[in-house]
């Protein structure tokens, strides 16, 4: 199989030769094409899969339809995965004039809020720092959300971020929404989180 057979826009299939990516990785082929049919997607992979890719390339084929500030969002437990999940979508988004920003903490609130005044369409972030500025940061909200991704859903809810999760949860409108979570681990927590924020999900495993 290669990226040609599934049906993805040009631009997207011209990022991935770009790449040097040939074929899609195992959990790409399970995840990408029920994710192009609009499905929620439970994604159990691990680090190294190429399970970045497997999210953002839904993601990004469906915002080159329909192209929206805050489109996306997606949660990572830590900064350093945060800015290499945004690399991911800046090199697949590169030729279609996509535009990202990374909300972590540890970082200038008033910078990141200039940042998210320029109406980026994907976000990707530590959810307190989003939390944070959903609370604080005027013209900033959610509300038309087209994509949340929880992304390494194991370590999102293991540190201090699961009740804050469970708050951005409630202010992030389910209608209309697709969710994708993907995790390294099947837990307890993952499955209530799963059924708690996902509609009928395929689940992906490799
Ligand atoms: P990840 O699991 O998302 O952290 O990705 C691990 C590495 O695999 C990254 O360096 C990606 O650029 C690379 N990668 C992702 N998908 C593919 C693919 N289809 N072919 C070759 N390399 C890939």
């Amino acid at each position: 199989q290669s990226f040609n057979d599934l049906n993805l826009v040009p631009e997207l299939i011209e990022a991935c030769q770009n790449l040097n990516f040939d074929k899609p990785t195992p959990i790409q082929a399970s995840a990408i094409p029920p994710a192009l049919e609009g499905r929620d997607i439970i994604g159990l992979a691990q680090t190294g899969s190429g399970k970045t890719a497997a999210f953002a390339i839904p993601v990004l084929n469906r915002l080159w339809e329909d192209k929206q500030p805050y489109y996306a969002c997606v949660l990572a437990p830590t900064r350093e995965l945060a800015q290499q999940t945004k690399e991911t979508f800046d090199s697949l988004g590169a030729l279609m004039g996509v535009r990202t920003t990374c909300i972590v903490g540890g970082m200038n609130m008033m910078d990141q809020a200039r940042e998210l005044m320029r109406k980026p369409h994907i976000i990707i972030a530590t959810p307190g720092r989003l939390m944070d500025h959903l609370e604080n940061t005027k013209g900033f909200s959610l509300r038309k959300l087209r994509f949340l991704v929880m992304d390494e859903a194991d370590r999102l809810l293991d540190m201090e971020f699961g009740p804050v999760l469970d708050k951005l949860l409630k202010v992030i409108p389910t209608q209309g929404r697709i969710t994708y979570l993907f995790s390294a681990t099947m837990t307890s927590k993952i499955d209530k989180l799963q059924r708690a924020s996902l509609t009928e999900p395929v689940k992906c495993a490799v």
